[in-house]
């Protein structure tokens, strides 16, 4: 008994890359640059492995240049970095992407920020960051998953979010953080919880905005959310599913998807919410950096 609007993220998330591939196209034909995105995997962790071959073919299918390097899991940290270094020289690269997590002995935190801040399309080197946090998003490179998150709210809501009280429940610097910055630029009264916040259940009832980013399988329950509010679950777990045979798993999110519907105005389901959105960001970022790169002005804001 849904009665909540379902948002659609894969749908939105194919007509953002839609546009990229037009801009991208416009691009290569005004001004002869085809947008470069390589991405950096060092190891063979099998979920990083998926997602760096889903960012490959999306950046080929809006014609980008897409560029992959798979190192060994023993890669010494040097090499890591003499690579970035190559990737930052390199004109027909304008994004560069180091999937985390890194193995243990290279020093994530040194690698990116060795990344060329211009090329920085995750959005996670300190320049970008302090762009964001400081009101200058025009000029920061904005992390994918919460810049999706936003265009998914702004498709179920308007442009409009100002006054609305968000609440961001994780305060990762990857989802998080950049979130309740990215919120607090849109005006919204925002309040960050975490492991330690007293009475998370109270905390999420006063939210007319709830962005879950926990890491814990339906952690949120149904009736922790206030009636009519916009849910964006940003959590991806694996679960058994012994209901589907012997050995089973399934996706769900940290909201309690079936019984958050019945109180939501508006959720996203996992998967087929925020996941696909990250993805389109990758590429929205590369042509905002290729763009930049080549001294372009940005194209209208798509969020
Ligand atoms: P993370 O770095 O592990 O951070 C989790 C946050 O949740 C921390 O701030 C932690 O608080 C908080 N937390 C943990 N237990 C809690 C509890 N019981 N009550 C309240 N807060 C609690 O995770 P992340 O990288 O932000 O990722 C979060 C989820 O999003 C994961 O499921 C991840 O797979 C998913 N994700 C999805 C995408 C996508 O494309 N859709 C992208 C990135 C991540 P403390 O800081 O106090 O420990």
């Amino acid at each position: 008994m849904s009665q909540a609007q379902i948002i659609d993220g894969k749908a939105i998330a194919g007509s953002v890359r839609q546009e990229i591939t037009d801009r991208a196209a416009r691009l290569l034909e005004t001004s002869g640059t085809r947008p470069g995105l390589a991405v950096v995997l060092v190891g063979a962790d099998p979920a990083s492995e998926v997602y760096v071959r889903n960012k490959d073919r999306a950046a080929e299918a809006c014609g980008f240049h897409s560029l992959k390097h798979t190192l060994p899991a023993d890669t010494d940290e040097a090499d890591v970095l003499a690579l970035v270094e190559t990737l930052n020289n390199d004109p027909d690269i304008h994004g560069i992407l180091v999937q985390l997590p890194l193995p243990a002995h290279i020093d994530e935190s040194k690698v990116l920020r060795l990344i060329r801040p211009e090329k920085d399309v995750d959005g996670f080197h300190p320049v970008n960051v302090g762009l964001l946090t400081s009101g200058d998003r025009k000029n920061a490179l904005v992390p994918c998953t919460p810049a999706g998150s936003l265009v998914l709210l702004k498709r179920t809501l308007g442009d409009t979010l100002s006054g609305l009280n968000a609440v961001v429940v994780g305060r990762s610097n990857i989802v998080g953080k950049p979130m309740a910055s990215l919120l607090l630029l849109e005006s919204c009264t925002v309040t960050i919880a975490h492991s330690r916040t007293r009475d998370l259940p109270a905390v999420v009832r006063a939210a007319d905005i709830v962005v879950a980013a926990v890491g814990r399988p339906e952690m949120v329950r149904g009736d922790w959310i206030k009636p009519g509010a916009t849910v964006i679950d940003v959590g991806i777990n694996r679960i058994p599913a012994p209901e589907l045979g012997d050995g089973k798993t399934r996706l769900v999110g940290d909201v309690a998807f079936k019984e958050a519907a019945a109180h939501a105005g508006a959720i996203t389901p996992v998967p087929g919410g925020v996941g696909p959105m990250t993805i389109a960001m990758l590429m929205v970022n590369t042509l905002t950096a290729a763009r930049r790169l080549n001294n372009l002005p940005d194209e209208e804001a798509l969020f």
